[in-house]
């Protein structure tokens, strides 16, 4: 089940110069093209970190703040497992090593975040994505939008590596500044 920190909690922060505004890493951005007007395009880009270190002092002791009174250090970030914090502060639990292998496209907490990306779209079919993408898997992609108007997709989700400044404000976290590695994409 994905919750949402609560309202007043900062989210990820340095448990060292506590910062909890600006840091460096990698993140796998998540966008999910539909046709507006002519051409495929996105509203929202969820920002899933994977990898977090304090842009102030460096520090790579990050925890999650999830309520004022209450700092998670166990999770995602740190452990590999556990509480993941993404896009507009939703808490995911997650149990795999590696996001996107086979066991976590599988998983519940998969199927969780594909919903989030949905609902924050308006987009309600994200069952039917979800099975397909058990079945198939992601492809990669060139990071054309024309691509998927060309294929006659009705929608596509995309996932974009990408290495640079993490932000977070009180609705949740943005990417800033950042150069792109792959990117994947499912269409349907
Ligand atoms: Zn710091």
């Amino acid at each position: 089940m994905s919750t949402s920190i609560e309202e007043n909690a900062r989210g990820y922060v340095c448990l060292d110069c506590d910062n909890s505004e600006l840091f460096k890493g990698w993140s796998y951005l998540f966008r999910l093209y539909k046709p507006i007007s002519e051409n495929f395009d996105f509203n929202n880009e969820i920002v899933c970190p994977e990898t977090i270190s304090c842009h102030e002092c460096s520090s790579k002791n990050i925890g999650i703040e999830i309520s004022p009174n209450k700092i998670i250090t166990k999770h995602m970030i740190s452990e590999r497992s556990g509480a993941w914090l993404v896009g507009e502060k939703w808490l995911l639990d997650v149990d795999e090593t590696t996001v996107f292998t086979t066991d976590f496209i599988k998983s519940l907490s998969c199927k969780e975040l594909i919903k989030i990306i949905f609902e924050s779209e308006g987009e309600n079919n994200y069952e039917k994505l979800h099975n397909q993408l058990i079945e198939h898997g992601f492809n990669e992609w060139n990071m054309d939008p024309e691509f998927f108007s060309k294929s006659r997709f009705s929608l596509a989700l995309v996932y974009i590596y990408s290495g640079g400044i993490i932000r977070q404000d009180e609705y949740g976290l943005l990417d800033e500044d950042s150069s792109y590695g792959f990117a994947k994409y499912i269409g349907f």
